[in-house]
């Protein structure tokens, strides 16, 4: 059975310290090849950077199991040198760039160390400070000599991964909790199934290496692996919280919906079932926005029976967001289990 101990904590503080920015995916994908180093039956490097595992069964009738974990985070590319150390920047995937001023980041595979400037307050006006700074006028400032960086690096915020008791704090949770996880049961695979794992590129920017991943491994079924926002603080007069999407501390959260899927309804089961028999803790993610891997799974070749399960986290896409080691213990669990329990006859069976 895989569990979570020092080594997996190791290694999820490694990958999540990694500077891996949609489209540069490199350092978090030499871990994860080096990971999987003699525990695949192959193991390839797409053409557009997806890492593409595979961990055959021995049973004479198999599923072929696709999961994806996506392993390229938000951040900023550096897009003109203007002198001096300045660099402008834009935002790659989905950041609030309210939150921008004033954060240190790391750029490139040499996490060489900058900052998003920010103007002192003693020279700002009490008018400006109520407005959002554009960001064309923010730089990422390195220092004189910035020369070890250039236009085209990536850059993230430069928070290092802290495990705080039974809290987990870090830039990048989403999505190297999936990425971490994949590893994990890649190494611990069912004999009864192939497992298909997907490190895949580019999901920020809209899923993009998912879809040649599906349309590589042609699998029965597929779910993606990842972290999902948590909107679960109290309210701020001390009501409860009665339109949070999942919770901190309840387990793997199942998704039913999102923005991009109608998860497949008997895979919803399946993974719920399996919490169950296990008595492990889920819950089921509220429908609404987002999205995954799965959406573009889904919609490969002929169509894809396909869902999500994620580990839930606050302050997703931010300079930190926090997790419980718990969930995220539950949410490998609730895989492996439901992985060794899967009916054969699960894409035979109605859907309603
Ligand atoms: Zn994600």
């Amino acid at each position: 059975m895989p569990t979570i101990g020092n080594a997996q904590l190791k290694l999820l503080e490694r990958l999540c310290n990694a500077v891996a920015v949609s489209g540069d995916e490199g350092e978090v994908r030499q871990i994860v090849l080096a990971e999987l180093s003699g525990q695949a039956d192959e193991i390839k490097v797409d053409a557009l950077g997806n890492v593409l595992a595979t961990r055959s069964g021995t049973a004479k009738k198999r599923l072929r199991v696709m999961l994806s974990a996506h392993m390229d985070e938000v951040g900023f590319i550096l897009v003109a040198d203007d002198g001096e150390g300045l660099f402008r920047f834009e935002i790659v995937g989905g950041v609030d760039e309210r939150q921008l001023p004033g954060k240190p980041v790391l750029i490139g595979n040499d996490h060489v160390p900058g900052v998003i400037g920010a103007r002192p307050i003693h020279l700002t006006k009490a008018e400006e400070r109520r407005h959002k700074i554009p960001l064309d006028s923010l730089r990422i400032d390195v220092g004189p000599g910035g020369a070890k960086v250039k236009p085209g690096d990536r850059a993230t915020f430069a928070t290092r991964f802290t495990r705080s008791g039974p809290a987990l704090l870090s830039k990048a949770l989403d999505n190297r909790f999936g990425v971490a996880t994949l590893i994990e049961l890649v190494r611990h695979a069912p004999a009864d199934i192939d497992l298909l794992a997907a490190f895949t590129v580019q999901e920020e920017i809209g899923l993009r290496g998912a879809k040649v991943a599906a349309y590589t491994f042609a699998p029965d079924l597929a779910l993606a692996v990842d972290a999902t926002p948590a909107n679960d603080l109290p309210g701020w007069d001390g009501e409860e919280n009665v339109s949070y999407n999942t919770r901190l501390g309840l387990g793997p959260a199942i998704y039913v919906g999102d923005g991009t899927t109608l998860s497949d309804p008997r895979l919803v089961r399946w993974l719920a079932s399996a919490g169950e028999a296990a008595g492990i803790p889920y819950q089921l993610r509220q429908p609404g926005g987002g999205g995954t891997d799965a959406g573009a799974i889904h919609r490969a070749r002929a169509g894809i029976p396909s869902g999500s399960i994620s580990v839930p986290h606050r302050y997703s896409h931010t300079a930190v967001s926090v997790a419980r080691l718990d969930d995220w213990k539950n949410t490998l669990a609730l895989l492996q289990s439901a992985l060794e329990h899967l009916p054969s006859g699960l894409l035979t069976a109605e859907r309603a």
